[in-house]
């Protein structure tokens, strides 16, 4: 069984089907060893994110998956520009559910299945929740999520469409998790969260062996979108197993990027803390990554401080004039993705050299107005 650790205070639990965080109020991460990768047993997988299963924490030849899978996983990665040839966007809008999430979410609910679960709880600004809501479809489980009563209605119908309750909830992001949390508690089951399941990461961590295959190698920065940071950490993860696997020399640097109306990393770094205090949500069109208290800020800020990263911080019209830039180029995101090319944009003029640089492509265009 695996065994779980409080990121605050230490203590260790037996991993069971309802904790979800320590009794400090901490988040989990899993105790493991770093993974021994064996790079040639990945052709005897899909081509699938599932390539990589044997470095995941799941029973030795444990054939769950198989019957999760909807192929996610393997999105392109694509020279943006002929004229910047070391600037790649990674195309993972191309999904089952349209976003990054489905890597999260596929491990996640595999994990959630092979523990017999038979109901999640999750609360999502959106694409979470629609690829919690389609994976659950997929192993037969019953799922509520929450969401705000703001909810782009695409993603709403999304959500709807994969059989799972809506629960509208009218207040900020931390008002919808702490009506999904409190229903976890009393109804005592499964809490899908992509912010404290750390089975999630699992998922997102594959992001960077991807990279790895794609470039034979590691790039020298990652522009990433943070609000709750599941890709950020995921992506952080799997460099590091791969640099601790002696399979690249350095891990790529982080670029962080927020909105600057719901910044609280971005402010946290500027003021060299440890972990973030709440903001007021000034409100942005980065809807996907509008978090004012994200859970796992102290892991994140430490990501971007061993990577001698950065943040950025965007405003609204930039966010807006790089979707039109971005689809002037064939590539056609939703608003929130938008941010990441924004902060590649800025990168720009303060990078010291010729970098590799990989900016993600999280959501599809149709999944917002
Ligand atoms: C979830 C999401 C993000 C950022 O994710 P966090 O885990 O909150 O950091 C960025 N863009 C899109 C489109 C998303 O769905
Ligand atoms: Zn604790």
């Amino acid at each position: 069984m695996n065994q779980l650790s409080c990121n605050h205070c230490g203590k260790k639990y037996e991993m069971t089907p309802t904790l979800w965080k320590c009794d400090c109020g901490g988040v989990f991460n899993l105790v493991k060893d770093t993974p021994k990768i064996d790079v040639t047993a990945w052709d005897h997988y899909p081509n699938s994110l599932w390539r990589y299963v044997e470095t995941m924490p799941f029973p030795k030849g444990s054939k769950t998956w198989e019957t999760v899978t909807m192929g996610e996983g393997q999105s392109p990665l694509i020279v943006l520009d002929p004229n910047e040839p070391n600037t790649y966007v990674k195309v993972d809008y191309m999904m089952p559910t349209l976003s990054f999430k489905d890597r999260g979410a596929a491990v996640l609910m595999t994990k959630a299945k092979e523990l017999g679960v038979t109901k999640v709880i999750a609360d999502s600004s959106g694409n979470a929740g629609t690829a919690i809501a389609a994976y659950s479809a997929r192993c037969g489980i019953a799922c509520d999520i929450y969401l705000s009563d703001q909810t782009s209605p695409k993603k709403v119908a999304q959500i709807k469409a994969h059989g799972a309750t809506i629960k509208e909830i009218h207040g900020t992001r931390e008002d919808i998790a702490a009506a999904a949390q409190k229903a976890v508690d009393e109804e005592n089951v499964f809490y899908a969260s992509h912010v404290y399941n750390p089975y999630f990461f699992q998922g997102t961590k594959t992001y960077a062996y991807e990279i790895y295959e794609q470039l034979k190698g590691a790039p020298d920065a990652l522009i990433i979108p943070v609000g709750n940071g599941t890709l950020l950490l995921g992506a952080y993860y799997g460099f590091r197993e791969l640099f601790e696997n002696g399979l690249i020399h350095k891990i790529p640097k982080i670029v962080a990027v927020q909105a600057k109306n719901c910044a609280p990393l971005v402010k946290a770094y500027q003021n060299e803390e440890e972990s973030a205090s709440p903001v007021t949500n000034k409100g942005t069109v980065a809807e996907g990554i509008a978090i004012a208290a994200p859970a796992r800020s102290k892991q994140i800020l430490e990501a971007v401080y061993k990577t001698n990263g950065t943040f950025i911080d965007i405003e609204e019209e930039e966010i807006i004039h790089a979707r039109s830039k971005l689809s002037e180029k064939g590539f056609y995101v939703e608003v929130t993705s938008a941010i990441n090319f924004a902060g590649y944009m800025k990168y720009q003029y303060q990078k010291e050299s010729e970098e590799t640089i990989i900016i993600p492509l999280c959501g599809a265009g149709i999944k917002s107005t």
